[in-house]
Formats: C-alpha cells, structure tokens, sequence
C-alpha cells in the first residue's frame, strides 16, 4: 500500500513538471520593432520571414542566443491576398516549389524547421504539400503546421516523408486584445497541461511581447516548462507511434 502510494506521487510529481510549451512568434523579420522580441526567454522559437532586409540578421542574432530559428514560409491562401514575394502556389511545378523552398531558406540561415505563413489552399493540397516534404527531409528540416485550415493535410504528408512535425493548438494573439490574449494563453496552459505539451504561435505586437514578458516567467508557478520547438516537435513524434496513450491535442479552426 504504501509502495502504491509513492507510485502515485512520483507519477503526480512527474506529470506535474513534465507539461510542456513550445511558443514560436511568427512574422519576425518584417519591421525593425519585431527586435523587441529579442528579450523573450531564448527557448522562445522564432518564425523568420524569408527575402526580407531583416530576415538574414534576424536568424543569424537569434542563433547567438542559441535560439531555434525556423523559416516561415509564405504559402497560397484561400483569400488569395499573397502580398509575400516568393508565394509557395498551387499553380508551381515541383521544381518551382522546390527552387522557391531553397531561395527562402538561403534567406534565414539557421533554420531548424518551417512553418507556414497563411497557406489555408496550399495545405490543403496533396501534391505541393508532398513535394514540400520531400525536400525538408532531404534536407532534415522539422514541420511545424499552422493550421491556418482544419483541413491542412500538412502533418499527415509531413509524416509520410519521415519529416518531424507537430501542429499549433493557440493562437495567442489572432484578436490581438489583451483580454484575448490572456485568455489564449490560459487555454495554451491547460492545454499543456491536459496533454502533456502545447505548441502556442503569437506575433510580435508590443501588447503581445509585453504580456509575454510578464507571463512566461510564471510558468514554472504552474509546472510548465518553456521548451524549444524541436523537443515538442522530437517528443510529439514519438507520441504518433502510441496515439491510443496520448490524444492529440485540438486545434481551433481558422
Ligand atoms: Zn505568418
């Protein structure tokens, strides 16, 4: 009985501190008060816009942080506004989508992995997101799917090319109020808690920075810890192979 009790403790005591978050702000790269974000904690992920004047300097401060850098490639959204140069489009050849993926990637030198910028059409579509794939595993890139669509094939396909990924549950910051960004970031918590990690994408508008800045030296309060992209993206692959122990986090659709 007694042994039985200690059991449950330690496992109390351990899922406690084993919840984890990994937080990427996206859209880094596009004005130079995105350097603001250089204050965050370093296990904080930064999403890099590439061809940008910023994108190159950003990466390459970033890096001597140590902090993961990962490409946030523009991709063809639904709307079809694509205001992004070197937009990834439905209408490409492979070779065009491939050629894209290099250029963008010689642009945010120290990129671990790639995000999607908009991309609610692309994701959708199995060719562009395969050839996508293919190229990130040759290249040993992780995928991280913004599920800017419910109906994003990324993950599945990333998954198939033997590429590393997982997807972003929250949205801190998409009605950028701080009333909604308090709110998302408590259900990026209870996510974590609930499943053992969330992945939470945010952008960098002062309010959100600021609010970050406060709030992220809190976690550990709740037994949270902030971790880098590629231990979510590295532990929520493993999960995959056992997805009766651990159900996959919701994601909200946009
Ligand atoms: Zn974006």
């Amino acid at each position: 009985m007694r042994l039985f009790l200690i059991c449950c403790l330690l496992s109390i005591s351990f899922s406690a501190s084993a919840s984890q978050i990994a937080l990427i702000i996206d859209d880094m790269g596009n004005t130079k008060q995105d350097a603001q974000a250089f204050t965050l904690p370093a296990n904080v992920t930064f999403a890099i816009l590439p061809n940008k004047p910023l994108s190159k300097t950003f990466s390459n401060r970033a890096a001597a942080q140590q902090r993961e850098v990962i490409l946030h490639m523009p991709m063809e959204s639904l709307a079809g506004n694509n205001q992004e140069k070197n937009v990834l489009l439905s209408t490409m050849a492979p070779n065009q989508i491939v050629q894209t993926l290099k250029t963008a990637l010689s642009t945010v030198p120290h990129a671990v992995g790639v995000n999607n910028h908009m991309g609610s059409r692309l994701t959708q579509l199995t060719l562009p997101m395969s050839v996508t794939m293919e190229f990130l595993s040759e290249r040993g890139l992780f995928f991280v799917d913004s599920r800017t669509t419910r109906y994003s094939k990324a993950e599945i396909i990333a998954k198939k090319n033997g590429v590393l990924s997982t997807k972003r549950n929250v949205f801190i910051d998409h009605t950028p109020s701080l009333e909604q960004i308090d709110k998302q970031f408590n259900r990026l918590l209870s996510l974590s808690k609930k499943f053992g990690y969330a992945v939470g994408i945010a952008h960098p508008y002062p309010q959100t920075l600021e609010y970050l800045k406060t709030h992220l030296v809190t976690l550990q309060q709740h037994g949270i810890t902030l971790v880098k992209m590629s231990d979510v993206v590295s532990s929520s692959a493993s999960y995959a192979y056992h997805p009766k122990d651990k159900p996959e986090p919701i994601s909200p659709a946009l």
